[in-house]
């Protein structure tokens, strides 16, 4: 039976560390760090998601301001806000939720964040540092899942990593920062043509496909180490791109969900902002 990768007590050290290096700075008299958090419309997912954010960035003591704007909202009124939190010198981190409504242009509001407030390191200058392995912020999910993978110290390091997914928010990533740890890094997708044969090669398999249990026991590797980012609703239930059940008993290390990957996100984002406060004062 494989060793359950546990996301809810590393977020929850990831976050204690935030806020214990909050309280350092506050007590000498510096202000808090301060996320800003755009929602578009009445999307449920995302109203729960934003809720989440504000509820971790009361946990760590930041300042948490929401921007909750009617779904009828245009590319001008979003650039406005955007401008507006880019020059407020009291917003280290702005995150304006994902997806937007129909007829607004995503790439042009993540372009338009200033890439210092980028905290969800989404803005092709960010992408570009990561892919030159010189990052100010790293991707929140993929960033959760190294975090996990040195939590419970997961040597990755020649070893064989294949990512399943190659969307820009997970899957892609997940490559370069397996990639900059030295992994050998496999990609697959939807055009792969045999997916089994490629995923039992892994010593490490992070799946990030929105298929709900895609990967069975019979398609990973005795003693592999299994990260599923996938969240999938089945039944009203939540589970993940990963069989379970079967694959638990199989793989050395498994994340299960909920309670693997998912808290991380999360977690990471609080991390991220801190790291876009501490440059942000010293800058000014
Ligand atoms: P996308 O839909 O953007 O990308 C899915 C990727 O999976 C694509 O690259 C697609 O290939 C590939 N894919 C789809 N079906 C298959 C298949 N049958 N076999 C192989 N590859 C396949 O999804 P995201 O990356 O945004 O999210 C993936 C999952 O992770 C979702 O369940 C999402 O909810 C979850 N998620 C979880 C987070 C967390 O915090 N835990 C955060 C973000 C996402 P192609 O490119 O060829 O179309």
């Amino acid at each position: 039976m494989a060793i359950i990768i546990d996301g809810k007590i590393t977020s929850q050290k990831v976050k204690d560390e935030v806020f214990s290096e909050v309280k350092k700075l506050t007590e000498k008299g510096m202000r808090k760090p301060c996320l800003a958090v755009v929602l578009v419309g009445d999307n449920e997912a995302s109203k729960i998601y934003v809720r989440n954010k504000k509820r971790s960035c009361e946990e760590v003591g930041f300042i948490s301001l929401e921007y909750l704007l009617p779904a009828d909202t245009n590319q001008e009124e979003l650039n406005t806000l955007i401008d507006s939190l880019n020059s407020d010198d009291t917003v280290d981190g702005i995150l304006v939720q994902l997806p937007l409504p129909e007829g607004l242009d995503e790439q042009s509001v993540i372009n338009r964040i200033s890439p210092q407030k980028d905290v969800d390191a989404f803005h092709p200058q960010n992408v570009g540092r990561i892919t030159l392995g010189k990052p100010s912020f790293l991707p929140c999910t993929p960033a959760g899942v190294m975090r996990l993978l040195s939590e419970y110290n997961i040597e990755i390091s020649g070893r064989e990593c294949v990512v399943v997914g190659r969307s820009n928010i997970v899957g892609k990533p997940m490559s370069l920062l397996l990639l900059s740890e030295n992994g050998t890094v496999t990609v697959c997708h939807s055009r792969t043509y045999d997916l089994a044969q490629v995923t039992k090669r892994a010593d490490i398999l992070v799946v990030a496909i929105g298929v709900a249990k895609k990967i069975t026991a019979d398609m990973i590797k005795e003693g592999a180490v299994v990260i599923d980012v996938g969240m999938n609703r089945v039944d009203g239930k939540l589970c993940g791109d990963v069989d379970f059940e079967s694959c638990s008993k199989k793989a050395s290390y498994i994340t299960p969900v909920p309670g693997g990957v998912g808290p991380m996100t999360i977690a990471m984002l609080m991390q991220n902002t801190l790291t876009a406060y501490k440059m942000h004062i010293n800058q000014s």
